[in-house]
């Protein structure tokens, strides 16, 4: 069988408790990992490209972001939205409005997956509130991943509904670190300083609601700006969070893009794009610190008590993180991409994709067409026949749909 990432049992048994008090959020985070543990069985149509029930909803609220951070593919050094008209892209957002309408349908159609809310900086689309609440209502867990930015006056809410995760962008332990990795579009913000605010707020905002929710994660991408502080990220915040996520970081190489490029399009007929954003110089080059960093996160996070660390993708040791930065075609036996076959990616626009941070293959337009109606349209089963039938492609080998999810 070829391996899946998952959620590590250290975490899970650490938040059981805190989750304890809404059952159905347990038994939905369940469920997607029974099903990728038990893909092949229950998935007997998998050859033709057909998938079972929606078990992420992953949306990609807006491209709008009030930071510019290196590693990133969007907004970063080599990101794809430079040079890109704010008011069109702005312009091209679908409505609070048709986003509730389509979790109504979703729920009609007995699908209720965990709604994940991304960007751009998601708090910056005016109804993304309300969304959380309606998919909570739903009996849809929901989760954000944020910069931190308009957190504050959102904190009562987001205990209320409750908000089940919590993901801020933590990329170092002082202000220094913080704003170097993830500087403000403006030149004149502090990430930092939002962050401290953020968390104060939610935490008092969970004291007065009376609950352990939303879980906050601390997510650190590893970048050679960082790479000398996660155990001082763990430090700094073991107090605060929950949960430590630390990302690998996904990358590419410009001989991988290339053969990206031509493999996708002897595949789908025509050539992608996003990959490229990609390429870039801010993977780890030092990985006897990385590996010595990680070691001693791990170890500090031993025990019931203490937060608990999710490397993402799970690749320890010195050998395999060298293997990890050096050699782009190196799998570590993920071999097959079922999040696919599970998980279904919104663009800011409204496109629809099988794919998380490359989304080249559309399979329609959300504005004139329900998510269940794509689901297992022609276009979606073709493309998840192409991956199961012909394997992986260039890109996948770093990507979160195949090591991540
Ligand atoms: S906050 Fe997120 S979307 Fe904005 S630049 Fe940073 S990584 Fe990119
Ligand atoms: S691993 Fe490949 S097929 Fe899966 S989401 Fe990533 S790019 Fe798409």
């Amino acid at each position: 069988m070829s391996k899946r990432s998952s959620v590590a049992l250290d975490t899970i048994l650490k938040q059981a408790v805190k989750v304890g008090r809404y059952p159905w959020m347990a038994g939905r985070l369940a469920a997607i990992e029974k099903e990728k543990i038990f893909f092949s069985a229950l998935n007997p149509r998998a050859e033709t490209g057909h998938a079972r029930s929606i078990r992420q909803l992953s949306i990609r609220i807006t491209d709008m972001c009030n930071l510019r951070c290196h590693t990133c593919g969007q907004w970063g050094d080599h990101g794809f939205l430079h040079g890109k008209s704010l008011k069109d892209l702005k312009r091209q957002e679908i409505s609070p409005e048709r986003y509730l309408e389509l979790l109504e349908d979703l729920a009609r159609n007995g699908h209720h997956p965990s709604v994940y809310l991304w960007g751009g900086e998601p708090t910056m689309y005016d109804g993304w509130l309300e969304i959380v609440e309606r998919a909570t209502e739903l009996k849809m867990p929901t989760s954000i991943v944020t910069n931190a930015t308009k957190l504050v006056p959102a904190a009562d809410r987001l205990a209320a509904a409750p908000l089940f995760l919590l993901q801020i962008s933590i990329d170092g332990h002082s202000a220094e670190v913080q704003n170097a990795a993830r500087p403000s579009a403006s030149g004149a913000g502090d990430n930092y300083k939002v962050i401290q605010e953020a968390l104060a707020a939610i935490k008092e905002a969970k004291r007065a609601h009376k609950t352990k929710l939303p879980l906050v994660a601390s997510l650190t991408t590893i970048s050679s700006a960082n790479v000398n502080h996660l155990v001082d990220i763990y430090e700094a915040y073991k107090d605060r969070v929950d949960i430590f996520v630390y990302y690998l970081s996904w990358w590419i190489d410009e001989k991988s893009a290339k053969a990206h490029d031509e493999d996708f399009a002897r595949r789908f007929g025509f050539k992608p794009k996003l990959h490229w954003g990609w390429v870039g110089d801010w993977t780890i080059k030092d990985h006897e610190t990385l590996d010595k960093q990680l070691r001693e996160v791990q170890r500090r996070a031993k025990g019931f008590g203490k937060p608990a660390v999710n490397i993402i993708p799970n690749i320890t040791g010195l050998p395999n993180l060298q293997e990890y930065y050096n050699n782009h075609d190196a799998t570590f036996g993920y071999n097959q991409c079922i999040s696919i076959y599970q998980a279904v990616e919104l663009d800011s626009n409204g496109d629809m994709s099988p794919c998380r941070d490359y989304h080249d293959y559309i399979v329609g337009n959300v504005r004139d067409k329900t998510i269940t109606e794509l689901w297992n349209s022609e276009s979606y089963r073709r493309f998840r026949a192409s991956l199961h039938t012909e394997g992986l492609m260039p890109s996948c080998t770093r990507c979160c749909g195949l090591m991540g999810y």
